[in-house]
């Protein structure tokens, strides 16, 4: 721990990082961090912490943070420093430049799952009230939009079942294409204590993640599978379950549609979905696959827990339908220990699904050809609304491209480091007249933004965040705004430039608000916050502090939905000129594109991303251990060092995306998930060759 004197008071709030959402007491030295202290009354992490959150605080006061707005005519153009109301109201003057020369749908923004609820309400708000169009995203979209589809298609509603108390009382854990040790720490420490006392798991990964095999930990079964056949393998277990009588028909016949279910498990019975059909197309053999569904079937208490791994897919979205069938079918919903978890990346993702971020629904997951709702918040914003759905981040850059899109307002995402297919998205933004980039650091998309505004740390603002069990916590403002504006205040006064009336003082005023408009959070408020500590949502009426586990009396949609999941290959294949397959990750001391962890004490542990390749592929392409790679597919090339080990399976290579000069999306193709467009970042065929370096 670094300390930089005796600290004078604290105040308690929750970590930035991921979807744990670990609550801090921040001890303090006037407007200075001594030290983050995991809060032990926290109860998403109950005292603990991981090495990520107890240095994030290094990040706030890092030298190359901007806190001046600044504007320039032209991306050639050097920055040119500007008061707060010049940049609003140039930011303003473009937009309505922009709209009254190519109409009202030619500008939209990007909310940030890093943001507060409070301030991605406001964007939304901001985008649909005072833009007039619903052209709103998130970077949820390139994460765990296709959980959003899949669990709403089944069980009517976007969210994990369970806390995560719950898995204090699961039997048997089936882990999908998640890898908790390393980017859900806190949580994956819960999860190895429950499997040193005697739980059962089953891991399907194309790599041998930690949990696999560790110590007084090992997993019962691990299914490597081949990237890009979740969806044939997960059929192949529900074949098991239901040829082999396994499935808790008593729990269908109560809580499910039984003609969907009858129709569904005929599907999966058919012989071309048995473990020994689909066992090489998977490369896992097919007893194995067999003993994993009995497994998880015949457990008490079965369950589910999974990451990018299942949505970043072409399949994404039928990926989570096939997860959600075989929770029904095996009675595995509605009670402690079972579930279906979405792990969630990124500490917010949550909440800024939930607050309306996406270009079709309103808070709550309502679409906005509704009547009903759209006409709520009319009332309540004093503005008429569109009742069409806008575009979707790659729909507003192909928009760009075709010269019809031409304003974005992109708050807290580097949308040019973490979205698939750098190069178009590159070429969508140089075409835009008006890009505004509100974040902590000049980040890639800013090399192509004309106007930077100065966004504030998690310590330096009030708000809330939920993180992946639903629970809505406090985040407290620790220290004044280092930029003089909070994110939320920010949007405010862009709204009032634009002519769109907001007011609030506070953003307990903004939830309040919130609360109003969105029944799953009727009930939350701030001094509910502080009497609680937390909340899960739905907290309404009906739940007065709260809702731990979902769907216990019945599902949110009323009957469980099965859905015929048909595995359908990728269009990203194989070949002689790229023969392996490329599937990236996290590790423990790094978050996401590392733009804060790298401006952190973490950054001394993970000084670059390797590509782990498996003995025998390094072998034949005459590649040695820590030797310059040249890492190749159909859309580009990068160089890094190479890692060999055998975690990863022949054919199989992987590496991490924590530090820009990897460039791992120069690499990833542009196909996307059929439902939501969440980009597959999982499958891409490769080569791999010597190199001298970059
Ligand atoms: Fe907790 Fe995640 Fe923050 Fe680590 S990064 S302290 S697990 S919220």
């Amino acid at each position: 721990v670094i300390e930089i004197g005796q600290p004078e008071h604290s105040v308690i709030t929750t970590c930035a990082y991921c979807g744990v959402g670990c609550t801090f007491k921040a001890e303090m030295r006037g407007n200075e961090v001594v030290r983050m202290v995991p809060w032990k009354d926290g109860k998403a992490n109950r005292g603990h912490s991981c090495v990520k959150g107890r240095f994030a605080w290094g990040y706030a006061s890092h030298k190359e943070r901007i806190l001046n707005p600044m504007i320039r005519e032209s991306i050639t153009d050097p920055w040119r420093e500007v008061s707060w109301e010049e940049a609003i109201a140039h930011t303003a003057s473009e937009f309505k430049r922009i709209q009254a020369k190519y109409g009202r749908l030619s500008i939209g923004g990007i909310t940030s799952s890093r943001c507060t609820n409070e301030e991605t309400f406001l964007v939304q708000k901001l985008i649909r009230g005072g833009f007039g169009n619903n052209n709103v995203d998130t970077c949820a979209r390139v994460c765990h939009s296709p959980t959003g589809y899949g669990l709403s298609q089944t069980y009517g509603t976007s969210a994990g079942t369970q806390d995560f108390d719950s898995v204090e009382q699961s039997d048997v854990i089936l882990l999908i294409g998640a890898n908790p040790t390393d980017a859900h720490p806190v949580f994956g420490s819960r999860m190895k204590k429950r499997l040193r006392e005697g739980a059962k798991l089953i891991v399907l990964d194309p790599r041998r993640i930690d949990l696999v095999r560790m110590p007084h930990v090992e997993a019962s079964h691990h299914l490597p599978l081949r990237p890009g056949t979740n969806v044939a393998v997960l059929t192949a277990l529900a074949h098991v379950v239901v040829t082999e009588g396994l499935a808790d028909e008593h729990f269908v016949r109560e809580r499910c549609d039984w003609d969907e279910f009858q129709d569904w498990a005929a599907f999966v019975a058919d012989p071309r979905h048995s473990p020994e059909a689909i066992s090489e197309l998977c490369g896992v053999p097919a007893e194995d696959i067999r003993a994993a569904a009995r497994l998880y079937a015949g457990g008490e208490n079965g369950a589910i827990y999974y990451g990018l791994g299942v949505t970043e897919h072409s399949q994404g979205s039928t990926t989570v339908m096939a997860i959600a069938n075989l929770a029904m079918a095996t009675g595995n919903i509605g009670r402690p220990g079972v579930g279906v978890n979405p792990l969630r990346g990124q500490n917010n993702v949550q909440g800024a699904c939930d607050m309306g971020s996406f270009p079709h629904e309103f808070s709550g997951y309502r679409h906005v050809s509704g009547d009903e709702t759209r006409q709520l918040f009319e009332s309540l914003w004093g503005v008429p609304l569109d009742s069409e759905p806008g575009l979707r981040i790659p729909n507003m850059l192909d928009a760009a491209v075709d010269g019809v899109f031409k304003g974005l307002y992109v708050q807290g995402e580097d949308i040019l480091q973490s979205d698939p297919d750098t190069r178009h998205v590159a070429a969508g933004l140089a075409a835009m007249e008006c890009v505004v980039v509100q974040d902590l650091f000049l980040n890639e998309t800013a090399n192509y933004a004309h106007v930077f505004l100065p966004g504030s740390t998690f310590l330096e603002k009030d708000g809330t965040f939920t993180n992946a069990e639903r629970r809505i916590q406090r985040v407290r403002k620790v220290m004044p705004s280092k930029s003089g504006k909070a994110d939320w205040e920010i949007t405010l006064d862009l709204a009032h430039a634009m002519g769109f009336d907001m007011n609030y003082a506070h953003p307990s005023e903004i939830m309040d608000e919130i609360a109003r408009l969105t029944p799953s959070f009727a009930g939350v408020s701030y001094a509910k916050l502080e009497a609680e500590g937390s909340v899960q949502w739905p907290c309404n009426e009906k739940a007065p502090l709260g809702t731990p586990v979902m769907h216990i009396d019945g599902f949110v949609r009323g009957r469980g939905r099965f859905m015929v999941t048909e595995y359908v290959a990728t269009d990203e294949r194989t070949g002689p000129r790229f023969p392996l397959l490329l599937t990236t990750g996290r590790i423990l001391s790094q978050y996401n594109v590392g733009a804060q962890t790298r401006r952190t004490e973490n950054v001394v542990w993970h000084g670059e991303d390797r590509l782990e390749i498996h003995p025998h592929d390094a072998e034949q392409r005459g590649v040695h251990d820590g030797q310059w790679v040249k890492l190749a597919s159909r859309s580009g090339e990068t160089s890094l060092r190479a890692l060999i080990t055998e975690r990863v399976a022949p054919g199989v290579v992987y590496t991490t995306f924590h530090h820009p000069g990897t460039q791992a999306n120069v690499v990833t193709t542009d196909f996307s998930d059929w439902a939501t467009n969440c980009p597959e970042y999982k499958v891409t065929a490769v080569q791999v060759m010597p190199s001298n370096g970059p």
